[in-house]
């Protein structure tokens, strides 16, 4: 069965709570965002409507023999918010957990990052709700093909151009491929986030977390910020975590505490990553790695250091701990890590935070990298990716930053009013309203 689904009508599936009364679901979430973005413009109500909802929802049903002999259907979805400056772009995840809200919020904010740092993409996000650690490795490939196969209509080399996000990586991502292109013809460029040897970009693993450092580095400048000795705190030691932590060294900066799932650990004298990250290679977490002392996850965000790092999941500082947080600059390297009301106490408290979408843009940056080697079959060695990163970074940070001190106004909302005059200009450029 394959469903389109009316924005705002769906069912939920997922496992996540319906929110309760003044509880914002993730998608009204985001989009508090969009719209102090819209007043700030002055959008009319036509393009409010257009911007504010997904373009197609997809609801899809996976049936899939499983290795011991049973049936099971499995649900997934793809949403596609806006594709008025390109493609559509964005990444598949596999969670018990997944959520058409959640999607559909994630969906949003890769529209507005592919248009922070100009790339010529819109937004998009798939996810099927499943549990992989409990699947075996052949489960997954049938899955991922049953996936691919409801959702074919509507993805496409220039049309939909999925990625790795929670759970999913680049085996699947190869497995989409070689569906995809049993169907289409050869097509690397149905996906990004393959295996190098299969069109690959050089660097794709380590760009979020290279971008972030990039961007650092940038507002350092504007901010008149001295990095040099400057303490750091990081939570998640994922792919894009862990490439920060181990990248900002370069800045001058000394990583205090790192934390993951497990737990976190802290050393005022700056940990050493390569050895908290061999430790958490054998152990399958940073807690407990030698020579270092315990922290919590909610104790690391309320440390007293210069730059904090969210890099796991959405909303950790809300409303009950944003009066803690004594960072002065939060760099938001997971999606939606700070929510909008604790958005509203930072940026009174005078806290710099720079905005996810543009942020965590490297990833996606990449991504478009990859997108174009492919189209080309050619192939960038490593330093023309991070050359061409960093100046794509740079870019889109100075564009932030004038904006907001032209206008007065924090950097998320200058980030959100950059991001949303771009998509409203592709918009009325095609004629769509
Ligand atoms: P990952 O799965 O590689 O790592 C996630 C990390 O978070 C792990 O260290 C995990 O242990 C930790 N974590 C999970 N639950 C936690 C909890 N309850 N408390 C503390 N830590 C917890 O994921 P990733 O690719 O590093 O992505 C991290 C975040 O960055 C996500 O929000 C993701 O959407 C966002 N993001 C990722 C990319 C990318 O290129 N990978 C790009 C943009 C944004």
């Amino acid at each position: 069965m394959i469903e389109e689904v009316r924005p705002g009508h769906e069912r939920h599936a997922g496992a996540s709570a319906e929110p309760g009364a003044g509880e914002l679901s993730p998608f009204q979430a985001v989009n508090r965002f969009f719209d102090q973005a819209a007043d700030h413009l002055h959008l009319g109500d036509d393009l409010r409507a257009v911007l504010g909802s997904s373009y197609r929802e997809l609801r899809v049903q996976i049936p899939l023999r499983m290795d011991d002999g049973s049936g099971r259907v499995f649900t997934g979805y793809r949403v596609q918010h806006n594709g008025a400056r390109g493609p559509f772009k964005g990444g598949i995840r596999y969670h018990p957990a997944a959520d058409l809200d959640e999607v559909r919020a994630l969906a949003a904010l890769m529209t507005w990052k592919t248009a922070v740092v100009d790339v010529p993409f819109g937004g998009a996000k798939g996810g099927v709700i499943c549990d992989p650690l409990t699947m075996s490795r052949a489960e997954l490939q049938k899955l991922t093909r049953g996936y691919l196969r409801m959702i074919d209509h509507v993805i496409g080399e220039k049309r939909d151009i999925p990625a790795p996000d929670v759970n999913t990586d680049a085996q699947t991502m190869a497995w989409i491929m070689d569906a995809y292109s049993a169907r289409h013809g050869y097509s690397p460029a149905i996906v990004t986030g393959k295996p190098v040897e299969l069109g690959g970009c050089l660097g794709r693993a380590a760009a979020t977390g290279r971008g972030l450092v990039y961007c650092l580095a940038e507002a350092a400048r504007s901010l008149q910020l001295d990095l040099e000795g400057a303490t750091v705190a990081v939570q998640g030691f994922g792919n894009v975590g862990s490439w920060f932590a181990r990248l900002v060294g370069g800045l001058g900066c000394k990583v205090v505490a790192v934390s993951d799932v497990g737990g976190g650990v802290y050393d005022g004298r700056g940990l050493s990553i390569l050895a908290v990250q061999e430790h958490a290679r054998h152990a399958g977490t940073v807690a407990v790695s030698p020579g270092t002392e315990p922290i919590s996850n909610a104790e690391l965000l309320e440390l007293d250091v210069d730059v904090l790092v969210p890099a796991a999941l959405s909303r950790v500082v809300n409303e009950t701990n944003a009066t803690a947080v004594r960072a002065s600059v939060l760099l938001e390297a997971a999606n939606h890590p700070v929510s909008f009301g604790a958005d509203q106490v930072l940026t009174d408290r005078g806290v710099t935070v720079i905005p996810d979408i543009l942020a965590n843009a490297g990833g996606v940056t990449v991504s478009y990298f990859e997108w174009t080697q492919n189209l080309q079959q050619f192939r960038w060695d490593e330093s023309r990716v991070n050359d061409e990163l960093r100046k794509t970074m740079s870019t889109a940070w100075r564009r932030v930053h004038e904006r907001s001190v032209r206008d007065n106004v924090s950097l998320r909302l200058a980030a959100f009013a950059t991001a949303v005059e771009a998509v409203a200009t592709a918009e009325q450029l095609r004629g769509y309203i």
